[in-house]
C-alpha cells in the first residue's frame, strides 16, 4: 500500500506505547515470585546454598542432564565450562564469530586461542566452513544458539566426534529451544547459559552449567566454588588435594537472590514459552511472503523449535528492496513503531574487535589470543567477509497471543517495504551492529 512513511514525515502506523504492556512484557513476576525474593532478603540468605541446590536439581531434571551448577552470570559458566574440559594453554577453541563476546573471550584466561567460524544464512556457525577452522591443537567447539535459533547439531557434532573435539553449547539464546525434538544443551559435552534479566530464562544476573559427565562437572564446582570443592561433591582423585579454594581463583557462587527468582520462573516456564511460540509463530506466519524481510525459525515440521525466542531476528536481503541497506531500513522500522526494539546487525563478528587481534591481557609484548599459539590464528579471519555480508534485524518479541495487535506491526514491516523507495536518499550503508545487547524496554 502507499503510504508516506513516518520515515520521511508521515504517521506512524502503530504507536507500539499504546500496546497493552503484557504484549511485550518479560519476565514475568507474580507475588510468588516476589514473596521468594523477600525471604531471602529477610532471612539474609544472599550467600547460602539451599535455595540453588533445590533449583539446580528442578533444573537439571527440567533440562534433561544429570547435574546443573548455578553460577553468578552466564560468562562465568562458560568460563567454568572452558576449565572443564582441560582447555589449557595453546590449545585453540573455535567459535561463530558472531556471536556475543561471553562465548568465547574467557579462552585467552586458559592461554588458548579463538579461532573463528563464519556463520551461515541462519546467523549461527556454519558446519562447512570448521574443516577451515581446524588446525593440529584445536580442543574445543563452542556452538551458539544465536538468537534462538538451534545450530546445526547433527553437522557439528559429527565433526566434533570425527576429530575428537569436546563441545561447549552456549545456550544464552534458546533456554528450552528443541534441535530436532531434542532440548538443545544435551548434545554437547557440557552447555552453559546466561539467566541474566533480559535473557529468555530470566533470573536477575545467573547463570547455569549443565552436563551429563561427573569430571566435567566436578571440575566445574572446584573452578569457582570453593565452598563445594570438598569431599561431599568433588570425589576425583586429581582434584581432592585441592579442597577448599577455588582452583580458577574466581568466585562463581551464584545470589541466592536470583536462584529464588529462577526457581518461580522454571516452574511456568513451559507454559510462557507455549505462548510466546504461539505469538511469535503467527506473527512470522504473517509476514511470510514479504521480500527482504525473513523471520527466523526453523522449518515447520522439523521439531525444532525457538524456546523463548529471545530477541528474534529477521535476516535481512537488501538486494530485494533496492539495496536498502539493514540499518536505515531498521530506522525507518522505528519511526513506523514509535519504538525501539528494531536494531540492525546483532553482534559486529568478533573478530573485528581488537580485542582479538592487539590486546595484551598478559603484559607480555604479544597479543594474548596469540601468546601460546602454535600459528597465528588471526591470519584466518581473513576467510571471514561473507558473516559480515549476512544481514539481521530484530523483530517485535511478543510474549502474548493477541493476533490484532501483533497484526498493526506486521503492517509496520508491510508498509516499510512496500514504501521503501522513500529510504534510499537517506540509505546509510555502515555495517550495524551492536558488542553486547539493547537496553532492556520490554520490545
Ligand atoms: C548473555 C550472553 C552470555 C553471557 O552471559 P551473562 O549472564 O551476561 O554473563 C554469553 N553468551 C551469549 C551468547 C550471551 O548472549
Amino acid at each position: 500500500m502507499k503510504k508516506q512513511l513516518a520515515f520521511s514525515g508521515g504517521a506512524p502506523t502503530v504507536d507500539v506505547s499504546t500496546l497493552p504492556e503484557e504484549l511485550f512484557h518479560w519476565p514475568i513476576i507474580t507475588q510468588e515470585d516476589e514473596d521468594a525474593a523477600l525471604e531471602v532478603i529477610r532471612q539474609n540468605k544472599f550467600s547460602g546454598t539451599d535455595i540453588t541446590i533445590k533449583f539446580q536439581d528442578e533444573f537439571a531434571l527440567w533440562q534433561g542432564r544429570k547435574h546443573a551448577l548455578a553460577f553468578t552470570n552466564g560468562t562465568m559458566a562458560l568460563s567454568a565450562a572452558m576449565f572443564a574440559i582441560g582447555l589449557g594453554m595453546g590449545d585453540e577453541i573455535i567459535c561463530p564469530t558472531k556471536t556475543y563476546w561471553g562465548s568465547v573471550s574467557q579462552a585467552i584466561n586458559f592461554g588458548a586461542s579463538a579461532v573463528f567460524c563464519n556463520i551461515n544464512d541462519k546467523l549461527s556457525m556454519d558446519p562447512g566452513d570448521l574443516p577451515r577452522c581446524l588446525g593440529e591443537h584445536t580442543k574445543a567447539i563452542v556452538v551458539v544458539h544465536y538468537f534462538g535459533y538451534p545450530a546445526d547439531m547433527d553437522a557439528i557434532m559429527a565433526f566434533a566426534s570425527k576429530h575428537n573435539l569436546k563441545v561447549i553449547e552456549d545456550v544464552s539464546h534458546a533456554h528450552g529451544a528443541l534441535y530436532k525434538g531434542r532440548k538443545v544443551g544435551t548434545f554437547g559435552d557440557v552447555a552453559a547459559m546466561s539467566m541474566m534479566s533480559w535473557k529468555g530464562f530470566a533470573a536477575g544476573e545467573l547463570g547455569m552449567l549443565v552436563t551429563d559427565d561427573q569430571h566435567l562437572y566436578e571440575r566445574s564446582i572446584a573452578y569457582g566454588h570453593y565452598e563445594r570443592n570438598n569431599a561431599k561433591h568433588v570425589t576425583s582423585a586429581e582434584l581432592s588435594p585441592y579442597y577448599e579454594i577455588a582452583l580458577g581463583g574466581v568466585k562463581g557462587r551464584a545470589n541466592q537472590l536470583c536462584t529464588a527468582l529462577g526457581r518461580g520462573q522454571l516452574k511456568h516456564f513451559d507454559a510462557r514459552v507455549q505462548e510466546i511460540d504461539r505469538a511469535m509463530n503467527y506473527f512470522c506466519d504473517k509476514m511470510e511472503g514479504l521480500p527482504g524481510v525473513y523471520p527466523l525459525r526453523p522449518e515447520k515440521g522439523s521439531g525444532s523449535t525457538m524456546g523463548a525466542w529471545y530477541m528474534p531476528q529477521a535476516v535481512y536481503k537488501p538486494e530485494e528492496l533496492s539495496g536498502v541497506s539493514s540499518k536505515t531500513f531498521a530506522e525507518a522500522i522505528r519511526k513506523e513503531t514509535n519504538s525501539a526494539f528494531c536494531w540492525e546487525g546483532g553482534n559486529f563478528p568478533l573478530h573485528t574487535h581488537p580485542f582479538f587481534q592487539t590486546f595484551d591481557f598478559y603484559n607480555s609484548g604479544t597479543p594474548s589470543r596469540i601468546q601460546f599459539a602454535h600459528r597465528d590464528v588471526r591470519t584466518l579471519d581473513a576467510a571471514l567477509k561473507p558473516s559480515e555480508s549476512i544481514y539481521c534485524m530484530t523483530m517485535p518479541w511478543f510474549k502474548k497471543f493477541i493476533p490484532e495487535h501483533i497484526d498493526r506491526l506486521v503492517d509496520a514491516f508491510k508498509n516499510v517495504v512496500d514504501n521503501h523507495e522513500q529510504l534510499l536518499p537517506h540509505n546509510d550503508a555502515t555495517a550495524g551492529g551492536r558488542w553486547h545487547g539493547a537496553s532492556n524496554d520490554g520490545t
